[in-house]
């Protein structure tokens, strides 16, 4: 039988994946982040901005993101920067002001841990650790959050192929993760057009190969704020179980990603669009 017979799934690279790889009729593994479940029925999003700024800043746009119906905050404290002049974030500062708005808005959060020796400090306080796109083959990083035991959003590498990627979480579960998310986030192409290209059948290559759950970020794709919305719509169609979208109180106003960020009142209209949308495919928001 030929190897490109079509319905066959053909191998992506040497390498067993046994611990993330979808069985024959495995059904979707749930993660559980509170309250908040990636892969059932109800598409996840998660609204932020790029950087926790200060405590206003950032329960201010929390208690938006849970008004909007929105499920979860992101914020980051350690933030990966082009240049090292760049507002770096306020590390542990950051981390405390997250906590605080998820005590006043009911949303657990997510937040980047970027340096294996801030896991244990950041696993402490945050809901999900997320690794970023620059260190989505950060060995030692990987497995370094495997060990802690606390659930993973785990982005797309600008320059990871999808098997690159789906190893970097066997690495996390191999260290003893179990609770891992994936996030697309756009990949670099020859197509200047936006800040990256969104590769949306990535959801379903996924959806194929993996047991886990995949949520897209339109925000780091798009990287205007125009385009967001029609990425995340694209993303929801596709079947991603969530969404991760920077928002601000003031996005011209904001430290990092302002191009990309979207007001309040966008977010809400994103949301209600998405909940149709889902509505459509049988699941919600
Ligand atoms: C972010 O989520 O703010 C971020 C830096 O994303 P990425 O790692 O996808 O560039
Ligand atoms: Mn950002």
């Amino acid at each position: 039988m030929s190897a490109s017979q079509p319905g066959k799934l053909q191998p992506l690279t040497a390498g067993e994946m046994p611990l993330v790889s979808r069985a024959p009729g495995q059904p979707t593994t749930i993660v559980e982040v509170g309250k908040v479940r990636f892969g059932a029925e109800q598409v996840v999003i998660i609204g932020g901005p790029c950087a926790v700024e200060d405590a206003e800043q950032i329960s201010g746009i929390a208690a938006e993101v849970a008004r909007a119906g929105g499920a979860m905050l992101r914020g980051g404290a350690w933030k990966p920067r082009t240049s090292p002049y760049a507002f770096q974030g306020l590390g542990e500062e950051g981390l405390a002001l997250l906590a605080a708005a998820r005590h006043t808005s009911g949303l657990p959060f997510v937040t980047e841990v970027m340096d294996p020796r801030d896991v244990a400090i950041v696993a402490e306080t945050a809901d999900m650790l997320q690794i970023g796109s620059r260190s989505v083959q950060n060995f030692p990083l990987l497995r370094e959050v495997g060990a802690s035991g606390k659930p993973v959003l785990l982005k797309r590498g600008m320059m990871t192929t999808v098997a690159e990627w789906l190893n970097a979480a066997e690495y996390v579960l191999a260290a003893g993760g179990r609770d891992l998310v994936f996030c697309e986030r756009g990949i670099r192409t020859f197509e200047p057009s936006m800040r990256n290209t969104l590769d949306v059948g990535s959801v379903a290559v996924l959806r194929e190969r993996t047991h886990l759950p995949v949520i897209v970020d339109p925000s780091h794709a798009a990287g205007s704020r125009r385009f967001v919305a029609p990425l995340a719509q694209a993303a929801v169609a596709a079947g991603a179980d969530g969404l991760l979208i920077e928002t601000h109180l003031d996005p011209e106003r904001a430290l990092s990603d302002a191009g990309q960020s979207l007001t309040p009142a966008e977010f809400q209209s994103l949301t209600d669009t998405c909940r149709a949308i889902a509505r459509a495919i049988g699941r919600d928001v």
